[in-house]
């Protein structure tokens, strides 16, 4: 009687939920420390654009109306930005309810995705969720081996995801290897009864396109691969993560699809009115860049300079190697000090964290704790 796991499906019995960084006020409850430094989650600490601030407290007397379902304003916007047009676009609360979205509409047990080893989570969960199976492909130099990738899709594949660059790793794949990768799939999906979708997860995309002169134009590329899905988001460049705001360019059909499973209003009037301002603000997104590239550049020479391994990032983050130490260990003694970061155990790297670029006092803080903690 009572036995309520009967209840539970399957897929969500075995289901390991995503564990979040840890939040500033929790680790004040918990560690009695009026100062902490928050550099866990990728976020940008330059804070939202003036211009979203502005236009979110305008819809704040408005917010007694259920929002526009369609976000047709914002999508417009994004339509603009991407010089397509707004039924190839679809948005979220964040990027990671496009990519939940996505194993809804497209997966059943017994079809599969393929994602790379160490890839961002949040996929690897999409399809568990779903009863799909995960083939999981190893990686080259803490890169998506996208040759692999390809060569892994199996007849019961539907979704290939590549996140470009990766969280954690940072690592990303050039133009000309995701041109090669969308060939294959193209020509495998003309003799294919179901073809294969390739999501291409950017969410670091405002920091990597300036960063890497090789780095995909995808939204070019969809005009000759119609399977391809870009995913981005207004979290990280845009300093939005509180908001939940992400956003999908696709093919009509596939938006179409996606859009009869998204719950009717997904991103409140809030989100819609400040993601839009936000895009208006091309300056701050700059602003941003500016700062991770000279603190990604300091971080750089500190830390080679501390003897340890570190991985070529694209992103606002940085995968440090800690061997022989456990990351684990390294996050609770940065973490008694007021400095939160990521352990990497969950993603197969035990010996490594994940520290974001903050501020310039931020970061002398965090590098200041970490030579401590290393002695
Ligand atoms: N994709 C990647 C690669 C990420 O790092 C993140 C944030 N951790 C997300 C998607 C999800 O971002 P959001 O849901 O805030 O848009």
């Amino acid at each position: 009687m009572n036995n309520f796991d009967k209840l539970i499906r399957p897929q969500v019995r075995g289901f390991t939920p995503y564990l979040p960084g840890r939040s500033i006020e929790s680790v004040k409850r918990e560690r009695k420390l009026s100062r902490i430094v928050k550099l866990a989650s990728n976020e940008n600490p330059l804070g939202p654009s003036p211009k979203a601030l502005a236009a979110m407290r305008k819809v704040g007397e408005k917010l007694f109306l259920y929002p526009d379902g369609a976000s047709t304003s914002l999508r417009a916007a994004l339509a603009k930005q991407g010089r397509t047009s707004p039924e190839r676009v679809i948005i979220g609360a964040g990027s990671d309810e496009l990519i939940e979205l996505l194993g809804k509409t497209f997966l059943n047990p017994g079809d599969s995705i393929v994602v790379s080893e160490h890839a961002f989570i949040r996929y690897r969960m999409a399809g568990e969720l779903m009863g799909a199976d995960v083939i999981s492909v190893p990686m080259r130099d803490y890169t998506h081996d996208l040759a692999a990738m390809a060569g892994a899709v199996r007849e019961s594949t539907k979704i290939l995801f590549i996140a470009n660059p990766n969280n954690p790793t940072g690592t990303y794949n050039p133009e000309a290897e995701l041109t090669r990768l969308l060939r294959q799939i193209a020509t495998a999906n003309a003799r294919r009864e179901k073809p294969v979708l390739v999501v291409v997860d950017e969410a670091y995309y405002e920091y990597a396109k300036v960063f890497e002169r090789d780095y995909p134009d995808t939204l070019k590329l969809q005009k000759e691969f119609p399977n391809l899905v870009v995913l981005r988001t207004f979290s990280k460049a845009h300093a939005l993560a509180g908001l939940r705001v992400g956003y999908a360019y696709a093919d009509p059909r596939i938006i179409g699809a996606i859009d009869r499973v998204r719950p009717p209003f997904n991103v409140s009037a809030l989100a819609q009115a400040g993601a839009e301002a936000s895009l208006s603000d091309a300056a701050r997104i700059n602003k941003a860049i500016k700062l991770v590239v000279a603190e990604r550049k300091k971080m750089l020479v500190e830390l080679t300079t501390l003897g340890l391994s570190i991985i070529p990032s694209s992103g606002n983050f940085l995968l440090i190697g800690v061997s022989p130490r456990r990351g684990q260990a390294l996050f609770e003694s940065l973490l008694a000090r007021g400095i939160i970061v990521r352990s990497m155990d969950e993603y197969g790297y035990p010996n490594h964290i994940r520290v974001t670029f903050g501020l310039p006092t931020e970061n002398r803080l965090f590098l200041t704790a970490l030579k401590e903690v290393l002695e």
